[in-house]
C-alpha cells in the first residue's frame, strides 16, 4: 500500500513519520497518546496511518496550515489535551482496554526502598532497570542522610530508635567496606596482566557483593521504568492498595508525573467506582486471606528445609516436551502426539530433542516454545539479596513472604576471615531487635523495612522448562553473585536428579557449576579488551 501524498501532505507529515514512502515507519515526536489513538484506529479503518494522521488527527480546516496543526498536536500541554479528547472518542467508542497497550512511558522512580522495588517490579508486562547494589558503594550521605528510607508509619522514640539503629548498620558498612577492599586486595593480589582498573573494580565488585547482607531493606534505590499505560494502571491499582504509606505516596508521584504524558489512559485509576473500587477489592482479598490463613494455620511452625526445594515436577515432563517438539513439524493431534512419545524408544526420544536444542552457541541460543510444555516449582529460603535479584525475572511466578529475622541469616565466610564477624552480626542482632519493636508498635507491614538483607526470606519460583533454561543460565554465570548462583545450581541439579529430567537439565549447556573467586575479573576483563 503507497500513500499519494501531496507535497503540502509530505511536509506535514515528515515531523512524524520516519518515512514517508514504505511499508514501514516509526511515529515520532508525538503525544504518546495521539500514537495509541493513530493505532487503534487500524481495527476499523481501511486507511493507511499517515492518511488517517491527516484526515482525522489533524482537525477541521483541510490541508491549509496543516503544518501548523500538526505541531500544535504535537507541542506537550496543546498535543497532549487535543490528543485526550481524540483518545476519549477512540477509547469509549470500541470500550477496548488494550488500547492502553499502546502508549508507553519512561519513568524514572527514585528514592525508593529495596521494599518498594518489589511493588515496582511485580508486573510482568513492564521493563526495568535499577541501580545496583553491587556496583554501587552506599557508603556516602548525600545531603547528610544515609541513603534509606524513613516509613512514615514511623512515630516518636521508635522513629528515633530506627534512624539510630540504621545509621550505626550505614556506619558499620562503610567501615567494612574498607576493611573487605584491603582484605581481598591482599587475598588476591594483581596478576601482571590485568590493569590497575581492572583490578580495582573487581576487588571492590567482591567487596560490596560481600557486605550487601548488611543493608537493611529500607535502602533506597534508582529504578527506571519503561511501560505501557495499561500496566502503569495496574501498577498504581495496586499501588493504591497496598498497606504502605511509601507505596501509595510514590503511587500518587507516578499518577502525577504520568498524567502529564499518558493522562488518557490513567483516567480510571482514582475514580470512585472504577479504579477506587478495584483497588478496593484488592486490598479486602488480601486482608481476607491474611485472616483466613492466620484463622487455619494458628501456631504452626515451619518445617526445616534445605535452601532449595523441588516441590512439583511432572514425571512425565520430558516425554511431553518431546512430543511437544514433534507438534509444530508434524499433522497430529496433541494428545496423539503425546501417545507416540511415550512409545517411543529412549534412544528416539533422545534424537528428537537433539534435533530441537541444537548446538547452541551462547546461552541465548534457546530452543522453542515446547519447553514450555513442563514446569518446576521450587520452595526457596535464602538471603533477601539474591531474593531480590531473582525477582526481577517476569516470565515465571513468584510470591514472597514477608520479610523478618525469623528464619536467620547469612554470613559470607570472608566476614569472618577478614575479622568482621563480630559487626555483622551485631547489625544482625540489631536489626532484628528494631524489628520486633516496630512490628510489636502493631506495625506489622512495616518492621520488614528494618531488616538486614542478610535475613533470609522464603518464595517460589514456578516455571516452565524454558524460562527456567534462561534462569538457571544467566543467574549461574560466573560474573553472578555467588547467592543466587548457588540457588540457581541447586535448582539445575534437582531438575537433572530430582525430577530426573536429565535431557532438559542437559539442554541448560550454559549452566555454570565452577568454583569462582572473583566474580567480576572475567567480565571487567573482557569490558577493558571491549573498550580497547
Ligand atoms: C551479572 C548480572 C548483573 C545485573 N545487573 C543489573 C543491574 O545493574 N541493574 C538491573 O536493573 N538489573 C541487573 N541485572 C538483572 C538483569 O538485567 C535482568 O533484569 C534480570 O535478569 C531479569 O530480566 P530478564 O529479561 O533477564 O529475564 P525475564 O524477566 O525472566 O525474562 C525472560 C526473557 O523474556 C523476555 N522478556 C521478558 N520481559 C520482557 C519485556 N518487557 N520486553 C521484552 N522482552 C521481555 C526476554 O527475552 C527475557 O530475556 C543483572 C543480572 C546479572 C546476571
Amino acid at each position: 500500500m503507497q500513500d499519494e501524498l501531496s507535497p503540502a501532505e509530505r511536509e506535514a507529515l515528515a515531523p512524524y513519520f520516519t518515512s514517508l514512502d514504505g511499508p514501514v515507519f516509526a511515529l515520532v515526536n508525538l503525544p504518546e497518546v495521539v500514537k495509541g489513538a493513530l493505532f487503534a484506529r487500524y481495527s476499523r479503518s481501511p486507511k493507511s496511518l499517515r492518511r488517517l494522521f491527516l484526515d482525522e488527527f489533524l482537525g477541521e480546516g483541510g490541508l491549509a496550515g496543516a503544518r501548523e496543526r500538526a505541531a500544535a498536536l504535537a507541542r506537550d500541554a496543546e498535543g497532549t489535551e487535543r490528543a485526550e479528547r481524540l483518545y476519549e472518542r477512540v477509547f469509549f467508542e470500541y470500550g477496548d482496554d488494550s488500547v492502553a497497550q499502546l502508549g508507553g512511558v519512561h519513568l524514572a522512580c527514585e528514592g525508593a526502598s529495596n521494599i518498594l522495588t518489589k511493588v515496582l517490579e511485580w508486573g510482568r508486562l513492564m521493563a526495568y532497570l535499577e541501580q545496583s547494589t553491587r556496583y554501587i558503594p552506599y557508603d556516602d550521605r548525600p545531603g547528610g542522610r544515609w541513603r534509606y528510607h524513613v516509613p512514615v508509619e514511623l512515630e516518636g522514640g521508635l522513629r528515633d530508635r530506627y534512624v539510630e539503629t540504621l545509621d550505626r548498620a550505614f556506619d558499620t558498612y562503610r567501615a567494612s567496606l574498607a576493611t573487605l577492599r584491603d582484605f581481598f586486595a591482599r587475598r588476591y593480589p594483581r596478576a601482571e596482566t590485568d590493569s590497575e582498573t581492572v583490578w580495582r573494580t573487581t576487588i571492590r565488585a567482591k567487596a560490596l557483593d560481600t557486605l550487601r547482607g548488611l543493608l537493611p531493606a529500607a535502602t533506597t534505590s534508582n529504578v527506571g521504568i519503561y511501560a505501557t499505560g495499561q500496566a502503569y494502571e495496574q501498577l498504581l491499582l495496586r499501588m493504591r492498595a497496598s498497606p504502605l504509606g511509601e507505596a501509595r505516596a510514590y503511587g500518587d508521584l507516578m499518577l502525577t508525573e504520568l498524567r502529564k504524558v499518558i493522562p488518557a489512559f490513567l483516567r480510571r485509576v482514582d475514580l470512585p467506582e472504577r479504579g477506587a473500587a478495584w483497588s478496593a477489592y484488592l486490598a479486602e482479598t488480601r486482608e481476607a486471606t491474611a485472616e483466613v490463613a492466620r484463622r487455619v494455620l494458628d501456631d504452626l511452625t515451619p518445617e526445616p528445609r534445605p535452601e532449595v526445594t523441588l516441590t512439583d515436577f511432572d514425571p512425565d515432563g520430558e516425554v511431553k516436551v518431546v512430543a511437544a517438539a514433534l507438534y509444530a513439524a508434524s499433522t497430529l493431534p496433541d494428545d496423539q502426539l503425546s501417545a507416540i512419545a511415550r512409545q517411543l524408544s529412549a534412544e528416539e526420544r533422545k534424537a528428537v530433542l537433539a534435533a530441537y536444542v541444537g548446538r547452541r552457541g551462547n546461552r541465548r541460543h534457546r530452543p522453542g516454545r515446547a519447553f514450555e510444555r513442563t514446569s518446576y516449582r521450587f520452595d526457596v529460603l535464602t538471603d533477601y539479596g539474591a531474593f531480590r535479584d531473582l525477582q526481577r525475572h517476569r516470565l515465571l511466578t513468584l510470591e514472597w513472604q514477608r520479610l523478618s529475622p525469623a528464619h536467620g541469616y547469612a554470613i559470607p565466610d570472608a566476614v569472618q576471615d577478614a575479622d568482621v564477624g563480630a559487626d555483622w552480626r551485631r547489625v544482625m542482632d540489631d536489626s532484628a531487635e528494631l524489628h520486633d519493636a516496630v512490628a510489636g508498635a502493631g506495625l506489622v507491614e512495616v518492621a520488614p523495612y528494618a531488616v538486614a538483607m542478610a535475613y533470609r526470606v522464603r518464595c517460589y519460583l514456578e516455571m516452565n522448562a524454558r524460562e527456567a533454561m534462561h534462569v538457571i543460565e544467566l543467574r549461574t554465570a560466573p560474573q553472578g553473585h555467588p547467592s543466587y548462583r548457588r540457588v540457581c545450581q541447586e535448582m539445575h541439579r534437582l531438575i537433572a536428579e530430582r525430577a530426573g529430567h536429565r535431557a532438559i537439565a542437559d539442554a541448560m549447556t550454559f549452566a555454570d557449576h565452577s568454583e569462582v573467586e572473583l566474580e567480576r575479573l572475567a567480565a571487567e576483563r573482557a569490558a577493558e579488551r571491549r573498550r580497547k
